[in-house]
């Protein structure tokens, strides 16, 4: 029984097993192809032929086996022998006319394949159905699905002979190959009863088979050698748009800073020769770090920054100039990285520069002017008052300067000035602010300072002005000077504070001069021990 039983296995096996597999098979690898392909549309109807050619022999399959099932569950079920022949011919038909269709696609004689497939199987199916009627042919309708697959496979395969597509025509005449091999095997099977019809079977579809396994490869090695020109073809269409732009353009990796590109005029403008280039990151550019430490948290914010200004330099000498740089985060085949663009401003910025400095120091002394100084101390102010710092206002005037020019002239009264403010800026700190408030008068910002620390600065100024001598034409000037003090404790605005401090210089001048006077607000005023002296040379 068992021998039995594996022998009509083998048989069935040797009837369907080699079209069932080497279909299957077959589907699966053009299937898996396919995507790769110029030519989807035909390898698509290619595989689903094999797949029907496959399902059909599942169905003769079934039928063979239905007697066995239907036994052991102790029923039978009576399929007629023609209505398998049917279906086995409309489904070859299906299959054929799918073979047919992807012979043309492929060859491009049609594109769209399903309505022709459909139109198509009709045909095959009305011609069997006329032989079966046919007196004269009725003969052959037991040998049509072959007849069918045979002259599918020996179509399909000159088709693929002589197909002319400019990369894939060895891939698919290898193919063509195969599928001649196939037709033949079909037509001889037609031909002539061959002993060991399943091995010859199974040959020709392995032949198939390990061509278009072949074919694909090679397929597979065409396109990535074509896919790799056409990225060679891209980058250096990119380069060559990167290296002519009439912009300096850098693009640095975003996560280790190193520099990607650098076109000729970023090389120019950071001056730097092109082996030199990977030995600096691009925040080796910066010349000021805490800049670039904005830039980076803001560009992680924004992505993309327009006009920003900071100063960078030639990383090699550290000469240093002004950009403006804009810069934006870009995928660079794969990662991400900072595509920035420079405009050279060292020279607007210089004339700022200039202008800044022209309109905030007076030309004379070259310490601030009286705007200048109001809108630092402003900020000053501001700080002291939030924070309930101290600080000091002192107002200087020079005693009897009138004299001074009277009696030298007017230039050696200039020098005067200027030493003083020398002398003045010389004994400060470098937090302190000092300005010429006008004229002889200047006035001087003690920050983070009390009263009495104050006072004892203002007193050693005026001190050490009573000793400074000023050298003009070989004559020595003396000068002194009174001070007037506000402390800002006492005051809500700037310009009540100078007021103050004016008030207490007033005070000085009263009392007899060379002398610091502190501001109170009860208007009685706490004097310095007066140091009266005559101005002499
Ligand atoms: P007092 O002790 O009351 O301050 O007397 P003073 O003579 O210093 O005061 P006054 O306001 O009468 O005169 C100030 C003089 O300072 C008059 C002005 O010519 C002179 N002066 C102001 N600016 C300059 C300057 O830039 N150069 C020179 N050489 N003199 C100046
Ligand atoms: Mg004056
Ligand atoms: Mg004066």
């Amino acid at each position: 029984m068992a021998i039995e039983l594996f022998n009509f296995y083998m048989s069935l096996f040797k009837a369907y097993g080699p079209e069932l597999v080497g279909s299957l098979i077959l589907a699966f690898s053009i299937g898996f192809f396919y995507n790769q392909s110029t030519i989807k549309g035909g390898l698509k109807a290619l595989c689903y032929a094999f797949y029907v050619l496959a399902f059909k022999n599942i169905i003769l399959m079934g039928y063979q086996v239905s007697p066995l099932v239907s036994a052991h569950f102790g029923y039978r079920i009576n399929i007629y022998p023609s209505v398998v022949e049917w279906i086995n011919l409309s489904l070859v038909c299906i299959s054929t006319a799918l073979f047919i269709s992807s012979a043309l696609q492929i060859l491009r004689f049609i594109f769209s394949s399903f309505t022709f497939s459909l139109i198509c199987s009709a045909c095959l199916m009305a011609a069997g159905f006329l032989i079966e009627r046919s007196p004269e042919f009725a003969k052959l309708f037991t040998i049509l699905p072959n007849i069918y697959i045979s002259s599918a496979f020996l179509g399909l395969g000159i088709a693929l002979v002589f197909v002319q597509s400019a990369r894939q025509t060895h891939a698919l005449r290898a193919i063509g190959l195969g599928f001649l091999f196939l037709g033949f095997y079909y037509t001889q099977a037609i031909l002539f009863e061959t002993p060991h019809t399943w091995i010859w079977q199974a040959i020709a579809y392995a032949i198939v088979l390990f061509l278009s396994l072949a074919s694909q490869i090679n397929l597979i090695g065409t396109y990535c050698a074509t896919l790799e020109r056409s990225i060679l073809a891209e980058r250096a269409k990119r380069d060559l748009i990167i290296n002519a732009s009439p912009f300096p353009i850098l693009i640095s990796r975003l996560l280790d800073d190193s520099i990607l590109i650098i076109n000729p005029k970023a090389q120019k403008l950071f001056n730097l020769p092109k082996d030199k280039i990977p030995t600096f990151t691009f925040s080796n550019y910066f010349a000021d770090s805490v800049k670039r430490t904005e830039l980076i948290s803001r560009i992680k914010r924004e992505n993309t920054i327009e006009d920003f200004e900071v100063q960078m330099k030639d990383p090699q000498t550290y000469k240093t100039f002004w950009v403006s740089l804009s810069t934006r985060v870009i995928d660079l085949d794969g990662e991400l990285a900072l595509y920035t663009t420079f405009k050279d401003i060292t020279h607007r910025k210089e004339k700022e520069t200039e202008l800044y400095e022209k309109a905030s120091t007076d030309s004379l002394t070259g310490l601030f002017n009286r705007r200048q100084f109001e809108t630092m101390a402003h900020k000053e102010m501001n700080k002291s008052w939030r924070y309930q710092t101290p600080c000091c206002i002192l107002m200087l005037d020079i005693d009897h300067f009138k004299k001074i020019n009277d009696t030298y002239g007017h230039q050696a009264g200039d020098e005067v000035l200027k030493n003083l403010s020398l002398h003045l800026k010389a004994n400060l700190r470098d937090t302190d602010i000092l300005a010429r408030f006008g004229g002889e008068e200047f006035i001087i910002l003690l920050a983070q300072t009390e009263e009495n620390p104050g006072f004892i600065v203002a007193e050693r100024l005026r001190d050490s002005i009573e000793n400074m001598t000023t050298i003009f034409e070989d004559k020595e000037i003396r000068i002194t000077i009174s001070i007037g003090l506000a402390f800002s404790k006492y005051f809500d605005s700037l310009n009540a504070i100078i007021q103050g401090a004016d008030d207490a210089l007033y005070q000085s001048k009263e009392n007899g001069r060379n002398r610091v006077t502190i501001y109170k607000p009860s208007n009685s005023t706490k004097n310095s021990m007066p140091k009266p002296k005559p101005l002499t040379e």
